[in-house]
């Protein structure tokens, strides 16, 4: 069933999928167009394992690294409390009293601004070129799709304040006609789930209607969830360059119907879609 165009890297995982019907998009974040957070995945995986390291259970640390790789990987997508309040349950889990989600965060967050406080700053001060902080071709297909009139929404598991910054920083804010929708402290009173319901409930849409780009499992299972049309982008963040086989395979999982390394092919890849 895969059909891979060599020339393009672009994976069409799933021939059946309906062209020519999309009329909104949405787009994950970080991994998928922004690269300011690159390393998070790192930083909350050895946060997460000293915490449950020292709660002394004589786990080894390869064994903890396994655990925590593979919860942090299924809620990729989901507000980031999520990853907090299952790494509170481990805690618990171990016997032990665990601190509060929020309080886990908040220390994951302090951690990764050490890492990405640098970029922030330099984008902020105008000596880092935010091209540099984005996939490759991420401008261009937001204005390719901007320009074919589709209402593009932007959806981030970070928390609001940083999302809406960063992309400003980044000078993607303006394209997001739909709106740009974060992680709140409210944390119930957002997902992803819930904005397609309300993207489809708003302007009387269905399935095919909606095309949703992201590089975690949650965005491609809440888009397929509908009947929308996934779009995996299976990013090298380090490299960006080629595709990261484990995103990839997490992708296909969730049942993305294309899986791409990132937008350099978004012409061809927009003509496919959005062209019946
Ligand atoms: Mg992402």
């Amino acid at each position: 069933m895969t059909e891979q165009n060599r020339s393009s890297s672009i994976e069409i995982v799933n021939t059946e999928i309906p062209r020519g019907t999309a009329q909104v998009a949405l787009f994950d974040f970080d991994g998928t167009l922004s690269l300011i957070r690159r390393g998070w995945q790192q930083v909350m995986l050895s946060y997460f394992v000293d915490v449950l390291e020292s709660l002394g259970t004589g786990e080894s640390r390869t064994s903890l690294s396994r655990l925590v790789s593979e919860f942090v990987a299924h809620l990729t997508g989901k507000q980031t409390i999520y990853q907090t309040i299952r790494l509170a349950e481990e805690v618990e889990k171990r016997g032990h009293t665990a601190l509060e989600p929020l309080a886990y965060k908040h220390e994951y967050n302090s951690r990764l601004w050490e890492i990405i406080r640098s970029r922030v700053e330099g984008l902020e001060a105008g000596t880092e070129d935010p091209e540099n902080w984005l996939l490759p071709g991420s401008r261009a297909i937001l204005e390719n799709l901007k320009n074919r009139g589709i209402r593009l929404y932007l959806a981030s598991g970070t928390d609001y304040e940083f999302v809406l910054k960063e992309a400003r920083l980044l000078q993607i804010d303006h394209y997001f006609d739909g709106g740009i929708f974060a992680a709140l402290d409210q944390y119930k009173k957002f997902s992803k789930a819930m904005l397609i319901r309300q993207i489809f409930a708003d302007y009387n849409l269905s399935g095919s209607q909606l095309v949703g780009f992201g590089d975690g499992y949650v965005e491609i299972e809440n888009t397929k969830e509908v009947g929308g049309i996934a779009v995996g982008v299976a990013s090298n963040e380090q490299t960006c360059l080629g595709t990261d086989e484990w995103k990839r395979s997490r992708l296909l999982k969730a049942g993305a119907d294309i899986i791409i390394p990132e937008f350099r092919a978004q012409a061809e890849l927009l003509n496919y879609l959005l062209i019946n």
